[in-house]
C-alpha cells in the first residue's frame, strides 16, 4: 500500500462514464440500458448497456475470428502482453480501486490492497506459466515416437458473479488467454463496471481485437444464449449453485466442457488448544471480509465446548466495534452489501434465526447509516444444528456459532452442509492439523489463518460447490486439451 492509502480520511468518488459493450476491439452502444447503482448511497452511478442475444452472437463471432491468430501467437509474445496488463493494472491501481469500490461497495483500502493487487499478480503469474505450457514425450514399447501437445480450446464463455468482479474475471481471463484461447466475458449485472475498464486496459496492453470481448446485461436474458452457443467451446462459470446447475445442464446438452466455481458455507473450527485472541480476530476477519459476500468466507464458527462461552463473550464485545460505513472512508472495514436484494436475503435469514430460537449476540439489523444497503456484522448462537440458517449460504456479514465436544463431532458438523468450497481450523497440535485437514470436505483448508490465497494456490469446490480448479497450473488444465501425436518409426 502507498503512503496515501495509510492516511486517514475519505477519498473522492470517481466520475463514471456510461458503459458500452466491447466487441471485436470496438466499443458498441445498445438501445436498451440499465442502471448501475452505488450500494453506499442507493443512487444511480451510471447506465450500462443491456446486451441482447444478437450482441452475444457478435461477441462470439469476433472471438472465433480472433482465435486462430491468438492461438498461433508465440507463447512468449502472449506472455509479454499479459505482463504488460499486470504493469498497467498497477499503474492505474487508484482508478481501478475507486471504480470497484463505487460499484461493489467494498472499502477502498481493500480494493487497492487486495482486489487490484491480486489482479496484477494473476496476470504476472499466468504470463510466466504461458511460456512453460509444453507437452511430454512418452517412451513406448512400440516402434513409435509419441508426444503430447497442449492446445487451446477456442472460445471461452467466462461468466462471473457480483462479489469480486476484478479478481474473478482475471481468474478466468488470464489463464484462458495465457493458453491461447479467446474470451467472451459476461460480468454480473450488479457490478459490471471494472470489466469494461479492464477491457480497455487489455487492449492498451496489446491484446488483439476480438481476443477479449465483454457483453454486459442480465444473465436471465442472455445467459442461455452464451451457454448454448455453437461458437463457444468452453464454459467457465462462477456464481450460485442454482445457476451453476443450470449451466452444467446446458453444457451437458451441448457437450461443452465446463468448470463451476459455486457457493460456499465454510466451517471454521476452533479446537480447545487454540489461541483465543487470535481465534476471535481470525473469526471476525473471516466473516466480515467483503461484507460477508465471500464464497470462501467463514460464516460457521465451530467452537470446542471449553472455549465456547469465552469466545462468544469476546465476539459480543469486539464485533460491534468493527467500523461499518462509507467505503471511501479509509477507516471503514465493512461497507454496504452490493445490492438491495442481497441485504433483503440476509434480513430474511436473520429473521429465520430468531424464529429458530437463535440468540443474537451482536448486530442483527441495519446500522444507523442513511441510504445504502448496510447491515450490521451479526453473530448468532444457540441455533439448532439443522437450522436453514446454518445449512444454507447466507452470503452476508452473519456468523453462526456452534459448540462441539470431540474432534469427530467437529468434522461431522463441518461436513454437514451440501457445500464444500473452503474450511479452516485452529489448533497448536500439528498431528491434529493434518488429520482434520484431510477429513474436511473442501477444496481448500486453512490452518491457523483464514483466506490465505495466491495465484499459485489452486482452489475450487467439492459437492455443491462445483468442480474444476482455478489458480495454480491446475487452472490451465481447464483451458487446454491434450493431443497425442504418434509417429511410426517402423
Ligand atoms: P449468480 O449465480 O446469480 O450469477 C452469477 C453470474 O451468472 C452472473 O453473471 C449472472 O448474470 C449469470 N447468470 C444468471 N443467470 C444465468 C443464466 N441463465 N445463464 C448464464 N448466466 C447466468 O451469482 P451471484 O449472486 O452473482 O454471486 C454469488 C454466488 O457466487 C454465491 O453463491 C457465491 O458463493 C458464488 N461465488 C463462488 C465463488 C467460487 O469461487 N466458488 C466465487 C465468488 C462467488
Amino acid at each position: 500500500m502507498t503512503a496515501v492509502d495509510e492516511r486517514p480520511g475519505t477519498r473522492p468518488r470517481p466520475d463514471v462514464e456510461p458503459g458500452r459493450l466491447f466487441i471485436g476491439g470496438r466499443w458498441t452502444e445498445t438501445e436498451a440500458r440499465f442502471d448501475a447503482v452505488d450500494p453506499a448511497t442507493g443512487r444511480t452511478l451510471t447506465s450500462l448497456a443491456r446486451g441482447t442475444a444478437a450482441d452475444v452472437d457478435a461477441a462470439v463471432a469476433a472471438a472465433r475470428q480472433a482465435a486462430p491468430g491468438w492461438a498461433a501467437t508465440p507463447a512468449r509474445e502472449r506472455a509479454r502482453v499479459l505482463h504488460r496488463v499486470a504493469d498497467l493494472v498497477r499503474s492505474r491501481a487508484d482508478e481501478l480501486a475507486a471504480l470497484e469500490s463505487a460499484d461493489v461497495g467494498k472499502p477502498i483500502s481493500l480494493c487497492r490492497a487486495v482486489d487490484v493487487e491480486t489482479v496484477a499478480e494473476q496476470y504476472e503469474y499466468y504470463s510466466a506459466l504461458a511460456q512453460g505450457l509444453d507437452g511430454a514425450t512418452r517412451p513406448v514399447p512400440i516402434p513409435a515416437h509419441a508426444y503430447t501437445r497442449r492446445e487451446p480450446l477456442g472460445v471461452v464463455a467466462a461468466i462471473t458473479p457480483f462479489n469480486f468482479p476484478l479478481v474473478l474475471s482475471a481468474s478466468k481471463i488470464a489463464p484462458a488467454l495465457a493458453a491461447g484461447n479467446t474470451v467472451v466475458h459476461k460480468p454480473a449485472e450488479d457490478t459490471s463496471l471494472s470489466a469494461l475498464l479492464m477491457a480497455g486496459l487489455l487492449a492498451e496492453a496489446g491484446v488483439p481485437d476480438g481476443v477479449l470481448n465483454v457483453v454486459t446485461g442480465f444473465g436471465s436474458e442472455i445467459g442461455d444464449t452464451l451457454l448454448s452457443h455453437p461458437g463457444v467451446d468452453k464454459i467457465a462459470f462462477t456464481g450460485s449453485t442454482a445457476v451453476g446447475r443450470h449451466a452444467a445442464a446446458l453444457a451437458g446438452r451441448h457437450l461443452k466442457p465446463v468448470t463451476l466455481e459455486l457457493g460456499g458455507n465454510a466451517a471454521h473450527i476452533v479446537f480447545e488448544d487454540a489461541d483465543v485472541e487470535q481465534a476471535v480476530g481470525a473469526a471476525i476477519k473471516a466473516f466480515v471480509f467483503n461484507t460477508g459476500q465471500f464464497c470462501m468466507g467463514g460464516p460457521r464458527l465451530l467452537v470446542a465446548g471449553a472455549l465456547y462461552d469465552t469466545i462468544l463473550a469476546a465476539l459480543a464485545e469486539a464485533v460491534p466495534q468493527v467500523p461499518v460505513g462509507d467505503p471511501f472512508d479509509l477507516a471503514t472495514v465493512v461497507g454496504p452489501m452490493a445490492g438491495e436484494r442481497h441485504r433483503a436475503k440476509v434480513e430474511q435469514y436473520v429473521e429465520q434465526a430468531r424464529a429458530d430460537g437463535g440468540r443474537i449476540v451482536a448486530g442483527g439489523g441495519r446500522p444507523d447509516i442513511e441510504g445504502g444497503f448496510f447491515f450490521q456484522p451479526t453473530v448468532i448462537a444457540d441455533l439448532p444444528d439443522d437450522s436453514r440458517v446454518i445449512r444454507e449460504e447466507i452470503f452476508g456479514p452473519v456468523l453462526t456459532v456452534q459448540r462441539f465436544t470431540s474432534e469427530d463431532e467437529a468434522v461431522a458438523l463441518a461436513n454437514s452442509t451440501p457445500y464444500g468450497l473452503a474450511a479452516g481450523l485452529r489448533t497448536t497440535n500439528l498431528a491434529r492439523a493434518h488429520r482434520v485437514a484431510a477429513r474436511l470436505q473442501a477444496g481448500i483448508v486453512w490452518v491457523n489463518d483464514w483466506a490465505m490465497l495466491d495465484p499459485a494456490i489452486p482452489f475450487g469446490g467439492v459437492k455443491d460447490s462445483g468442480y474444476g480448479r482455478e489458480h495454480g497450473p491446475e487452472s490451465l488444465d481447464a483451458y487446454t486439451r491434450t493431443k497425442s501425436v504418434v509417429i511410426s518409426l517402423a
